[in-house]
Parts: structure tokens; C-alpha cells; sequence
């Protein structure tokens, strides 16, 4: 397990270099970091279009200290196939890691997605997840959660969230899991944990976004702690056959010990326009998601 201090002693590398184009309080720089301690910074990686590809300036320049490809929006996951082929060939086992929004992810390039976990081609999938399309001006996608205001949903989304770790689950690759940008040691576990595996790795990072949320550009972290604490973002991994509850989430199985939803809820602009029985739906919705996440649990022990 990573510790504290070798938390620190990363903290003073610069992975990602000042002066970078994200807005404040950006969570994918945050999980970026972690990403790259976790993996010392030794890594390729293949971003779609996106916040991310944005992000590190314009070329020439680039803030990001790893060697990166900027790809098409459907083309990552087939970009990296391609990638981490060529550089076994050539011997070089290093790891190409696919870092990718929802939009990318769920929606645009879900295909290529499914094309290379069903090939169980050898890459590291991270999808950075702040339910929308923000960069292109907050459009839903299908992470966006059942009501949230987007500009394409002004009224509130109808539809529920696409499970993606779940989807990616039933393609059989050797390691699913989710994550969050507010438990950098779980999440930095689990990409070296996947390092370990051969194989299609996906991890799914839950990164609230202030702008997109309409919330405080300093509620990043809180909003994605909240998330976990009210149950609504449940950590688990799957780990080649076997899914268990991630330590963080462990204590909210149990559902009287987690926070009211409302304190999530509330610091978010975009669910401002939720009616109480809104909110108890919500909550019928988390309490499903346990439910079946428990199951999985007890069926992959
Ligand atoms: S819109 Fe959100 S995810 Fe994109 S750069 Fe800004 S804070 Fe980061």
C-alpha cells in the first residue's frame, strides 16, 4: 500500500508542469498526478479529445511531462492497441494508459472501447468521470446521473447513468474497479494493483468538476468525498475473478452510517432544481446500486 511519505516525497516532482490551461479546482489534474505517482511518471498515454487534451496548452508546448498522443475522440482505445503493440514488439513492457472523459468513454468511442477489452488488449483505460461534456459547453453524456442540470438537459436528465466499470465488468477482461479523485491512496493501490495484472485494465475516477457541477471551484475534493459518504459513489475492485468493496466505501454497506444525500446534493448547483420525492428517488437509486454491487461481491468472493 502506498504511504504518506512516499506521498510526499512524489509531491515534489512535477509531473504536470505550472501553467496549465484547467480552470480552477480542475479534478483531472488532481487524478492525473495520482496516475502519474502511482506509475513514477514512466508511462505513455493516449487522450481523446477532451478537458485533458486541452488542458496542457497549445503546441509546441505541453505541460505534461509524459510522452502523450492527442487522438481522434472514438479512436483512443484502438490508438493504444495499436501503440502497446508496436512497443512489446519492440520489447519495451512499459504501460500505455488511456486517459479518456465520459463523453470519450460512454458515448463517442464506447465501441473502440468494447473492440479492445474484448481483444484483452494490454492497456490501463482510466476514465476520468465529471458527467458531462465540459469543454465543450456542459453538454449531458451517458454518465451524466438521473436529474442533473446540464445545457442539454435544462430541465434535468431523464435517463439514468450508464454503468460503465459494471459494462466493462461483463466483457471478462482481468480488472475492473472504480475510483475517486478524493482517495488518492486507494486510487493510486489500485493502478499499481492493475500494473500487476497482463491484460484490459478500467478503472472509472469519479471527478467532480466545478463549473459543470455549478459549484465552488474549493468544493472539488469535498464534493467527491460527499460522494462516497452519502453512498453514492461506491470504491470496489474487481480483481481477476475476485470483486470486493474498496476500504473507503467499506463503512457504507452498512446505510445508517452514511451522510444524509442531501449534504452532497446541496453544494451542487446543477441538482438546485430537485423536489424532495426527487431526492428520495435518488436515494432508492443508491440503495439499488448497493444492493447489486453487494451481490456481485458475494457472487465473485
Ligand atoms: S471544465 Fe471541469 S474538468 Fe474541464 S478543465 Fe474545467 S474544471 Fe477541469
Amino acid at each position: 500500500m502506498v504511504t504518506l511519505s512516499e506521498l510526499h516525497k512524489y509531491g515534489t516532482r512535477k509531473f504536470i508542469m505550472p501553467g496549465t490551461a484547467a480552470c480552477p479546482g480542475c479534478p483531472l489534474l488532481i487524478g492525473m498526478r495520482h496516475l502519474a505517482m502511482a506509475l513514477d511518471g514512466k508511462f505513455a498515454m493516449v487522450i481523446p479529445a477532451g478537458c485533458s487534451s486541452v488542458i496542457p496548452g497549445t503546441a509546441p508546448y505541453t505541460a505534461y511531462s509524459v510522452p502523450v498522443l492527442h487522438v481522434p475522440f472514438a479512436s483512443s482505445p484502438a490508438v493504444a492497441s495499436g501503440l502497446v503493440r508496436a512497443i512489446r514488439q519492440r520489447g519495451n513492457e512499459g504501460p500505455v494508459v488511456v486517459w479518456a472523459g465520459d463523453g470519450a468513454t460512454a458515448d463517442i468511442g464506447f465501441a473502440t472501447l468494447s473492440g479492445a477489452a474484448y481483444r484483452n488488449e494490454d492497456i490501463l483505460y482510466i476514465m476520468a468521470d465529471n458527467e458531462a461534456y465540459m469543454n465543450t459547453g456542459i453538454q449531458a453524456s451517458g454518465t451524466t446521473p438521473w436529474k442533473a442540470w446540464t445545457t442539454t438537459s435544462p430541465r434535468g436528465k431523464t435517463e439514468d447513468r450508464k454503468d460503465v466499470a459494471l459494462i466493462m465488468l461483463m466483457h471478462k477482461v482481468p480488472y475492473v474497479a472504480t475510483a475517486s479523485i478524493a482517495y488518492p491512496m486507494d486510487f493510486i493501490d489500485k493502478v499499481r494493483r492493475a500494473m500487476q495484472v497482463r491484460g484490459f485494465r478500467f478503472i472509472h475516477l469519479h471527478a467532480p468538476c466545478p463549473p459543470g457541477w455549478k459549484m465552488d471551484d474549493s468544493y472539488t475534493i469535498r464534493a467527491a468525498r460527499l460522494a462516497v459518504e452519502t453512498g453514492a459513489w461506491i470504491l470496489w475492485e474487481y480483481n481477476q475473478g475476485k470483486l470486493t468493496i474498496s476500504p473507503p466505501s467499506i463503512p457504507y454497506k452498512d446505510k445508517s452510517r452514511r451522510k444524509p444525500l442531501e449534504e452532497y446534493l446541496k453544494i451542487q448547483g446543477r441538482f438546485a432544481h430537485l423536489k424532495p420525492e426527487d431526492i428520495k428517488l435518488l436515494e432508492q437509486k443508491i440503495d439499488e446500486q448497493w444492493e447489486f454491487i453487494l451481490r456481485l461481491a458475494e457472487l465473485f468472493k
